[in-house]
C-alpha cells in the first residue's frame, strides 16, 4: 500500500486478513480457522468503517515479512512464471451455466461450445475454481484433492448474496 500511495495517495489503508483461497499453492484452512479469520475480519470492518467516518487518517496494514522485497522482486517472480491461466481447465460436470465467466473480475474467461477458456490476462483471484457450483474447474494436478472456499457458506443465512 506504501508503493501504492505513491502513485495514488491516500489518507488511509487498511487489510483485512481473510481465509485461504488460493487453493493452488495449498488446501483450504480447517472450518474453526476459517470461522475465526472471517469473525475477526467482519469486528474489524465494523471499527475500520467508525474511523473513517470519523476520517482519521490511519496505516493499519498487515504487511507481513519483508513486504518490500515480496512487492518488488517476489511479484516480479509471480507475474512473470506464475500467473499462467494456462492449467485451468473444466472437467465434464461443467453444464456450461456461464458464472465462472460472469464472476471474472478480468474478463478473462469466455465459453466456447458451452465449455469456458481461460486468457492470459486471469489475475490469478481464484474466484472461477472456488465459486463453480459444478466444482468442475481444476488448476492442473494441484487442485483435485482440494476443498473450494466460498465465503458466503460461512455467513448467516440472511447475509448470503
Ligand atoms: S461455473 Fe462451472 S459449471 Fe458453470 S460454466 Fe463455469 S466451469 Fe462450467
Ligand atoms: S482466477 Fe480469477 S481472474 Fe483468473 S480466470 Fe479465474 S476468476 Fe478470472
Amino acid at each position: 500500500m506504501k508503493i501504492f500511495s505513491r502513485s495514488y495517495p491516500l489518507d488511509s489503508s487498511y487489510s483485512l486478513v481473510m481465509p485461504n483461497n488460493y487453493i493452488v499453492g495449498m488446501d483450504t484452512e480447517p472450518n474453526d480457522v476459517i470461522t475465526n479469520k472471517i469473525a475477526a475480519a467482519r469486528k474489524n470492518i465494523q471499527i475500520i468503517s467508525q474511523e473513517i467516518l470519523r476520517r482519521e487518517k490511519r496505516y493499519c496494514v498487515n504487511e507481513g515479512t519483508l513486504a518490500g522485497l515480496k512487492s518488488r522482486v517476489a511479484n516480479l517472480g509471480f507475474n512473470k512464471f506464475a500467473r499462467s491461466a494456462k492449467p485451468f481447465f473444466a472437467q465434464e460436470q461443467c453444464n456450461g451455466c456461464g458464472l465462472c465467466v460472469a464472476h471474472c473480475p478480468a474478463s478473462a474467461i469466455s465459453l466456447q461450445d458451452g465449455k469456458p477458456l481461460w486468457n492470459v490476462q486471469c489475475y490469478q483471484c481464484m474466484c472461477c475454481i472456488n465459486t463453480c457450483p459444478q466444482q468442475a474447474i481444476q488448476y492442473g494436478k494441484s487442485t483435485a484433492e482440494r476443498r473450494r472456499y466460498m465465503l458466503s457458506e460461512y455467513l448467516p443465512p440472511d447475509e448470503r448474496a
